[in-house]
């Protein structure tokens, strides 16, 4: 099996990125290269994207974040694809990330934002679907979720999901894990899918009884955690090491086909973060991990859920 060092990423993988911009799907270099699961763009174009009225555009911080901008910071790090999540101030009208998706065939996978209690949320998923998105972001924050099982929408997106291979990809606290926990035994054959550890951590140490809660949460076998957002979790200082436990019980819990390794651009790349540095503790940064756990968690994984 081939060992990936960070030599490959000074050799081979360098050359690919470059000529990066004309391949398409099917192509073995784009196949071969790492997955980002977790990437939000936007462009400072607000005629032709308009915000929602609910946000300003002071929230767009930083202002621009398109794809070029993203591939910038990707190249050398042997990142070929990404999964692209619905940016919160576009809300409910999907149409940049659609069109960066069509912009850059095979390159992007998508996860949209859509209006639960709206009417037509069966269609709406279908057509989303046809446009290559193969999830869906729910804020999952406590006083979102007290709301979920009564909702009729919120229900047709757990049972669509199901029949149409369709995740719910949650930003979530840890709060939410229980709420999540029944959902997960009511739709035991939709995919889902736990944002960034459910942001355990964030508030800067690792609550061990939180981790435990996460971790239950795999014995609902189509359960997924992204790995993701080194920047914001724990000591928050690259290297990021100090997560490392964090991770393993993940991958003890879940094993590394049920997790996936995401950046959360453009928000890992504002200083001191880097791209670079996000990247780096998955290939080299965690002696537990096997070859295989990284190419799992760095591809496999994620190309499984949303680019097939
Ligand atoms: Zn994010």
């Amino acid at each position: 099996m081939k060992s990936w060092t960070r030599r490959d990423f000074a050799g081979t993988t360098v050359a690919g990125i470059s000529s990066a911009m004309g391949w398409a799907i099917g192509d073995d270099k784009v196949d071969n290269g790492w997955v980002d699961a977790h990437v939000h763009v936007w462009t400072p174009d607000k005629t032709a994207y308009p915000l929602s009225k609910n946000f300003s555009e002071k929230e767009m911080a930083p202002p621009s974040f398109t794809p070029e901008e993203l591939f910038a910071e990707q190249e050398g790090t042997g990142v070929t694809r990404t999964v692209l999540i619905q940016m919160s101030f576009y809300e409910f009208d999907n149409s940049y990330m659609l069109d960066v998706m069509k912009k850059y065939p095979g390159r992007f996978g998508g996860v949209a934002i859509i209006d639960h209690e709206a009417a037509e949320v069966d269609g709406e998923m279908k057509k989303l679907k046809e446009g290559g998105v193969r999830g869906f972001r729910l804020y999952a924050f406590p006083d979102r979720v007290a709301k979920w099982e009564a909702s009729e929408g919120m229900n047709t997106m757990w049972k669509v999901g199901a029949e149409e291979g369709l995740a719910m990809c949650c930003l979530t606290d840890p709060a939410s894990l229980p709420v999540i926990k029944r959902m997960c035994e009511t739709y035991p054959d939709t995919t889902v899918v736990i944002d960034h550890f459910a942001r355990i951590g964030m508030k800067g140490t690792v609550d061990p009884e939180q981790v435990e809660q996460l971790q239950e949460l795999a014995k609902f076998p189509n359960t997924y955690v992204k790995t993701s957002a080194f920047y914001a979790l724990g000591e928050k200082k690259p290297p990021y090491t100090d997560l490392a436990p964090l991770v393993k019980s993940m991958v003890e819990a879940y094993g590394s086909d049920r997790l996936m390794w995401g950046s959360d651009c453009p928000y890992q790349v504002q200083e001191p973060h880097t791209y670079k540095a996000s990247i780096e503790l998955m290939t080299g940064g965690l002696d537990f991990l096997s070859d295989k756990d990284r190419e799992n968690m760095l591809r496999n994984t994620a190309e499984k859920i949303f680019f097939s």
